[in-house]
């Protein structure tokens, strides 16, 4: 397996004045990051530095960067898609779909926690950023879309369904909220005019013997009689 590839060479090309430094594999291009500026006066230190980097494939036996690595599957990018493997990708087609894509999106966490304190930047990155990329928009659709998607009563794209959603959401809650809030101004409005009556027949009941004789007569209710007999319910209990 090993010996597929002999032409190419087994150490990294150390490019443009030794400015730059280019993995074997994809051919992206590495310069040291701003910090680690000091490795440019020797070859020698920007050379381990980006070997420090890269993990040693067993099959092709050489190092491969972290744009071409393949950490799924354990080999570069090279030898994955000679194997016929996707880059970074379970082959796997059952739940662990899911898994995959959790455990890709915490490498990413963990690639992105390490990049400011990576000694090298990528400023040309090879074929197989192109791959992931590719891989991304022509990844599977979940299996939760899926079934919303194969629903009978499901119309129109994708793209069409979100915009009808915000629509519906925009509106529908303003709608119940106005007629709501006009319904509580109503019945608050009525309940103050009842209180405000009530309070007045008491007030004018208990100032006038007349106005009580009045609306014992027609309301059948003796405010003057209920105000004692109210009283001396208080007055029983303390
Ligand atoms: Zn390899
Ligand atoms: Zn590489």
């Amino acid at each position: 397996m090993a010996a597929q590839q002999p032409e190419v060479s087994l150490s990294p090309s150390i490019k443009d004045e030794a400015r730059s430094i280019a993995c074997v594999i994809c051919q992206a291009v590495y310069v040291p990051s701003l910090r680690h500026e000091h490795l440019l006066l020797a070859p020698a230190a920007l050379e381990s530095a980006f070997m420090g980097m890269c993990h040693f494939c067993f099959r092709c036996r050489r190092p491969a960067c972290p744009e071409c690595w393949d950490d799924v599957h354990g080999v570069c990018g090279r030898c994955g898609s000679e194997s016929q493997l996707p880059f970074r990708r379970d082959v796997a087609p059952l739940s662990s779909q899911l898994v995959t894509a959790s455990r890709q999106a915490q490498l990413e966490r963990e690639t992105a926690a390490l990049l400011p304190v990576a000694p090298l930047v990528c400023i040309t990155p090879g074929p197989f950023r192109r791959v992931l990329i590719e891989q991304r928009a022509t990844a599977p659709i979940p299996a939760i879309v899926q079934s919303m998607v194969s629903r009978p009563g499901w119309r129109g794209t994708t793209q069409t369904i979100p915009a009808v959603k915000i629509d519906e959401m925009r509106t529908r809650p303003e709608a119940k909220s106005r007629r709501a809030s006009s319904f509580r101004r109503i019945a608050s409005t009525l309940l103050s005019i009842v209180l405000v009556m009530l309070i007045l027949l008491i007030v004018a009941a208990s100032i006038s013997e007349n106005i009580n004789i009045f609306i014992a007569s027609t309301l059948h209710v003796d405010i003057r009689a209920e105000i004692a007999y109210l009283w001396q319910l208080i007055t029983q209990l303390f």
